[in-house]
């Protein structure tokens, strides 16, 4: 059994992060953090560790994670000009927090897709 993030607070609002989006599945708040103009984070409600845990039941929760990144992305006016999505795995993945969560990122032009 996975030990809860702060994710699963925010997702409770047990802490008021104002989220952007929330249904039965999935919630997306903005980074506390942000790289670029629009960092928008999309989380299952349920607590994913990683993606290493995500099990085939999971199908519908994570594919609403792409639907919702494409409804934020046209809510943020990011759509056309484009944006990336990225769900980091682990420590050489650069995860550091073990709730999975996709980063919609854009508002600029984005810089090489890695820098190692
Ligand atoms: P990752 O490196 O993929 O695990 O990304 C974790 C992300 O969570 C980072 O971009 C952090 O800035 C972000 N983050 C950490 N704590 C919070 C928080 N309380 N609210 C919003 N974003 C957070």
């Amino acid at each position: 059994m996975s030990e809860e993030t702060i994710f699963s607070k925010i997702i409770r609002q047990e802490i008021p992060t104002p989220l952007l989006y929330q249904d039965e599945l999935v919630s997306a708040f903005r980074d506390i953090a942000p790289r670029v103009s629009t960092h928008i984070l999309i989380v299952p409600n349920k607590l994913i560790a990683t993606v290493n845990d995500v099990v085939d039941a999971d199908e519908l929760t994570m594919g609403r994670m792409i639907t919702v990144a494409r409804k934020l992305a046209k809510e943020e006016g990011i759509d056309e000009n484009g944006y990336r999505l990225i769900i980091n795995c682990n420590e050489d993945g650069g995860q550091e927090v073990f709730h999975i969560h996709m980063h919609l990122l854009g508002g600029q032009r984005l810089g090489p897709m890695l820098s190692i």
